[in-house]
């Protein structure tokens, strides 16, 4: 692949990221409509808290400049644009993120609540602009699905190299895995703070936070346990409330605290 915007034609992820930054920003779109829907959606897509890497993923299948087999096909790079994934239609953007079966059951497993009433998202564009402006889910969700068809991307990219083709489940798992990697790494100052506040933060989605805590009776002889576990609205999944016959000290009792929590998670 030759690429334009370098002088010797490599491509290099922090080269083209800041070309699809210059290029959103001066392409009009950005400064005369500041209102438009356009607009909104790619500084929606720009402000997501996900990796670099698959926002410029997101940006380039929206484009459909992803070299899928189907562009490459038209461009006479290769003969044949057939999905690799399940051999039944040309490997377009829209087939690969939407129509293929391997992609249908990375959605399944997902838990993603795509709206799949008889839609066909003919490419990448149609289907986030369907999800963030149709469906208005959350943002946590459109971080995932980018991430989620990065990874199937992915798996995509390594099947042209030769190399053994992922199974959907292994595709969803390296995306959230990815995802909570890079959220726990790059904690948002403000979450930092409440949390420095002792105000509670919840986790995100699609993760669950488990608090505990522990109260020494010394003068019974017992030391209480109370573990509870909350999703992303802070509601409670489970809860466990316990009085062990141990007179703890209170480092030890928090510590027992722990280990009743991992047990009961
Ligand atoms: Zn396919």
């Amino acid at each position: 692949m030759i690429w334009a915007y370098k002088p010797k034609g490599h491509f290099t992820v922090n080269n083209s990221y800041k070309v699809a930054i210059s290029i959103t920003q001066t392409s009009g779109l950005a400064e005369t409509s500041h209102d438009s829907e356009q607009s909104r959606f790619w500084r929606k897509l720009w402000d997501l808290h996900v990796p670099n890497k698959t926002k410029l993923f997101a940006w380039r299948a929206c484009k459909n400049i992803l070299p899928t087999k189907a562009n490459l096909y038209h461009r006479g790079v290769i003969d044949d644009p057939t999905c690799e994934a399940c051999a039944l239609a040309p490997e377009t953007v829209g087939h690969l993120f939407w129509d293929c079966t391997i992609t249908k059951e990375v959605w399944n497993l997902s838990d993603i609540p795509l709206d799949k009433n008889g839609l066909h998202h003919r490419d990448f564009m149609d289907f986030l602009w369907h999800l963030i402006f149709k469906q208005h889910v959350d943002t946590k969700l459109v971080e995932l699905v980018i991430i989620m068809a990065w990874s199937v991307w992915l798996s995509q990219n390594n099947a042209h190299l030769g190399k053994a083709c992922q199974s959907p489940l292994e595709t969803t798992l390296r995306a959230r895995s990815l995802l909570h990697e890079y959220q726990l790494a790059h904690t948002r100052p403000t979450q930092l703070k409440e949390a420095m506040d002792g105000r509670w933060v919840p986790p995100t989605f699609p993760w669950y936070k488990v608090n505990v805590d522990a109260a020494v009776f010394s003068h019974l002889g017992v030391t209480g346990i109370g573990v509870i576990i909350r999703d992303h609205f802070g509601s409670v999944i489970a809860a466990l409330s316990k009085r062990l016959p141990l007179p703890l000290a209170p480092l030890e009792a928090e510590a027992k605290a722990l280990d009743e929590a991992t047990v009961f998670a």
